[in-house]
């Protein structure tokens, strides 16, 4: 089979290598869709403490499962699936409290298994125990499944931030997850929704895909916390979710929320520039919470693909470029230049 060999940092080759097969409890898995995630880009850059060389990245993926290892019971060959990446133990204490994306031996594919930029993908049989693995509604196309991932880490995200009914919630950033976001907190009941995005291009795109009524700002061409202030009778956005990777957006999130409210940093930041600086002082009065998310655990991935399938996130516009897996290269090129919203890497064409 043909797959994207991750060789070395920034040393990318399409290799033909032998098509792998179930051992007993794993499931094979010919992939069909993987889209191209900020981690991709990041990892092609600057490897992974848990990658090691050679290996398949990418972890957005759905596909057909084209053979089933010995033992395998609950999947048959033919059907489509989308595969939730991080894979818990199942066992640890946060397992069992429920929190699987906090598990103490999270493990993922991409990362310490081979993943989806090749023509086939091995599931292996801790993912499919703890539920990774889901069917694919039948009214969903591989491509959307696909995006099952990234609304997955948005559905952990809201959860924590608690966007619910009648809240004003500002999303700052709208790229892929951002545009996923506004549809989530709509959802989710949401009364008003704020975008603060620098590009118009990107506020106009998300207008267009997410909501039609979200509310732009641009913080180029006004003061974003004032605007903020402005359109919630000066309270400030009940909820507040960075999702982009920028410290001073981060900054800036915590002068835009009410009081109790609740402000998440949903994006994270580049790995030579961790810090921000703050007023503690806007803690203290304003008593609001801060969280970060990132990830998600396999029910939220499968509750992702039922509000795709119901039509209350829609994702399908989203992606910008299909991309044969020959040119993977190149699509992570035009991922990192942000030449579109969503690139995906289609291996069968
Ligand atoms: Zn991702
Ligand atoms: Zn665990």
């Amino acid at each position: 089979m043909k797959a994207g060999m991750l060789l070395a940092i920034e040393n990318l080759e399409v290799r033909d290598i032998p098509t792998p097969e179930p051992s007993a409890g794993e499931l094979l898995v010919r992939v069909e869709v993987c889209t191209v995630c900020g981690t991709d880009i990041r990892v092609f850059h600057h490897g992974h403490k848990h990658i090691r060389f050679p290996r398949i990245t990418g972890h957005e993926l759905s596909g057909e499962i084209v053979a089933v290892g010995k033992g395998v019971s609950d999947y048959k060959v033919g059907q489509r699936v989308a595969v939730a990446p991080a894979i818990p133990c199942g066992k640890c204490y946060y397992c069992r409290r429920g929190m699987q994306s906090m598990c103490l031996h999270l493990e993922a594919i991409g990362y310490h298994y081979d993943g989806g930029f090749a023509e086939y993908t091995l599931i292996p049989e801790v993912a499919i125990r703890n539920g990774c693995v889901n069917l694919v509604p039948a009214n969903l196309s591989y491509e959307e499944a696909a995006l099952a991932e990234p609304c997955s880490c948005a559905i952990n995200g809201q959860e924590l931030s608690g966007v619910g009914l009648g809240d004003t919630v500002a999303i700052v950033g709208a790229g892929p997850l951002g545009c996923i976001h506004i549809q989530l907190a709509r959802a989710r009941g949401a009364r008003k929704v704020l975008l603060v995005e620098l590009s118009e291009a990107r506020s106009e795109a998300a207008r267009r895909i997410a909501d039609p009524d979200v509310i732009i700002i641009n913080p180029a061409q006004e003061d974003a916390a004032a605007r903020v202030a402005e359109e919630t009778e000066g309270r400030g956005a009940d909820r507040v979710i960075v999702a982009c990777s920028s410290g001073k957006a981060q900054e800036q999130a915590l002068t835009m929320v009410a009081r109790r409210g609740n402000v998440n940093f949903f994006g994270g930041l580049p790995v030579d520039q961790p810090y921000i600086k703050f007023d503690s002082n806007l803690l203290h009065y304003g008593e609001f919470y801060v969280v970060g998310t990132h990830g998600s655990a396999p029910y939220q991935n499968r509750l992702a693909l039922d509000l795709l399938a119901a039509g209350q996130v829609k994702v399908k516009e989203l992606v910008t470029h299909h991309i044969p897996l020959d040119s993977l290269r190149e699509g992570l090129r035009i991922a990192e230049a942000g030449e579109g919203m969503k690139v995906a890497i289609v291996p069968g064409g």
